[in-house]
């Protein structure tokens, strides 16, 4: 279902920006960009929110992004970050599959970010690739602009090639364990930020955990399947109070956790924790901290969270205005109040939430709803209820005991 911009659900409606500007409320700068060097991919994953879900702008946006548009995004960032004060910006290679510009095209965008931005702030850059072309070439490029490296893997063969097969139903395992080795190797591995698995019910939770370790990664992501009320995540029946995902991270918790030494950082557990503890947390999925996050797509247009587009179509637009700094401006746009606002953004149900601090209502592109929008609490409620009740339940016998030995 396509949205008219006077139709767009909650935050188009409900929210009364007049009134938060009155009160006072002021915007965070975006700290962290998005960039879409390439817009199409060479895999096919049957779960991929850009291609397989409800929002097909790709099509129409340029195959890849030019070199003059990467230069004026740069001096757009740069300019943003000039005027809002800010130390640090990360940039981050995107796509579709960002290593489809070739070696020559990202080292020309790896510098022009560094000689743009380096001089108004720290620029930090990172990709978030599939892995497949990881070859020496790219690796030197990345090793000279410091570029860290995020590589999406779902488990060993049996579980990644579930998904993620090429357009010509090949699976890709095999070529982005080669692509890992050869990231791995003592002369890049500081390069490596980590893995990124999608959650399928259908594997083994163990099995999952113990094939991503084995390629030694400094950290491990897990990401539940976008989906929401009105187009469920596989497994998940909304309403329904089973706990099929929190199970299975569970599994994956527990294993980590009692291990006699740490074998990877999981960012989902490390942010619960964190969170439980009361620390502040910068997340997409947990917490309620202001998100300062923006998109830069091949055409140089500016969206929101990439993710919204399993919600609808148009979901992740924003509206030009003005002739400033898009920046500047995006980010008085209701849309993105909503992502800054912490609990005022929440459900009822969420605001009356034991774990309202901790869960923060979920991804927001969980929550949404085609007649209320996004102000739900998350089709994984009862997921994140039972995964972080069970985390707190670990933390408070390991701090009590702690403390009664230490009283003894
Ligand atoms: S999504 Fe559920 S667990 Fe999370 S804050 Fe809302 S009600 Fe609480």
């Amino acid at each position: 279902m396509e949205h008219l911009t006077s139709e767009l659900p909650w935050p188009g409606w409900g929210l009364d920006f007049a009134e938060l500007r009155r009160g006072g409320w002021r915007p965070l700068a975006f700290e962290e960009f998005i960039v879409k060097i390439h817009g199409r991919c060479n895999l096919a994953c049957d779960y991929c929110y850009i291609y397989e879900m409800a929002d097909q702008s790709w099509r129409s946006k340029p195959k890849a992004m030019s070199r003059d548009v990467f230069t004026d995004a740069c001096r757009m960032i740069a300019d943003h970050a000039a005027r809002q004060a800010l130390p640090a910006v990360n940039l981050v290679f995107h796509g579709g599959e960002p290593l489809l510009v070739g070696p020559l095209d990202l080292d020309y965008f790896a510098r022009t970010a560094t000689e743009i931005i380096a001089p108004i702030a720290t620029v930090r850059l990172g990709m978030q690739t599939n892995g497949v072309l990881i070859d020496e070439d790219v690796l030197r490029v990345c090793a000279r602009w410091n570029v860290r490296i995020g590589v999406s893997l779902d488990g060993g063969e049996s579980e990644h090639d579930r998904h993620r097969l090429d357009h010509a139903g090949r699976g890709s395992h095999a070529k982005i364990v080669a692509g890992l080795q050869r990231l791995r190797a003592p002369e890049h591995r500081r390069l490596f930020s980590g893995l990124l698995c999608t959650i399928d019910l259908a594997n083994d939770p163990l099995r999952t955990y113990e094939a991503l370790t084995r390629h030694r990664p400094p950290a491990v992501d897990f990401l539940l399947p976008h989906g929401n009320w009105t187009t469920p995540p596989p497994g998940r029946t909304p309403g329904s109070s089973a706990t099929p995902y929190a199970d299975w991270l569970i599994e994956i918790f527990d294993r980590w956790y009692r291990a006699p030494e740490l074998e990877t950082r999981v960012r989902l557990f490390d942010n619960i924790i964190d969170l439980l503890l009361g620390r502040t947390v910068a997340s997409e999925t947990l917490g309620l901290e202001p998100i300062r996050l923006a998109v830069i797509e091949t055409d140089g247009s500016l969206e929101q969270v990439d993710e919204l587009k399993s919600a609808f179509e148009g979901a992740a637009g924003l509206p030009v205005r003005g002739d400033g700094n898009p920046l500047d401006e995006a980010m008085w746009e209701p849309a993105i109040a909503a992502r800054q606002i912490g609990a005022a953004a929440l459900s009822d149900t969420c605001r009356a939430c034991t774990f309202q601090t901790v869960c923060g209502g979920g991804h927001y592109v969980h929550r949404y709803r085609e007649d209320t929008g996004f102000r739900n609490p998350s089709v994984y409620c009862p997921d994140l209820t039972a995964l972080i009740t069970h985390i707190e339940g670990r933390l408070r016998a390991d701090i009590g005991a702690a403390l009664g030995t230490a009283a003894q």
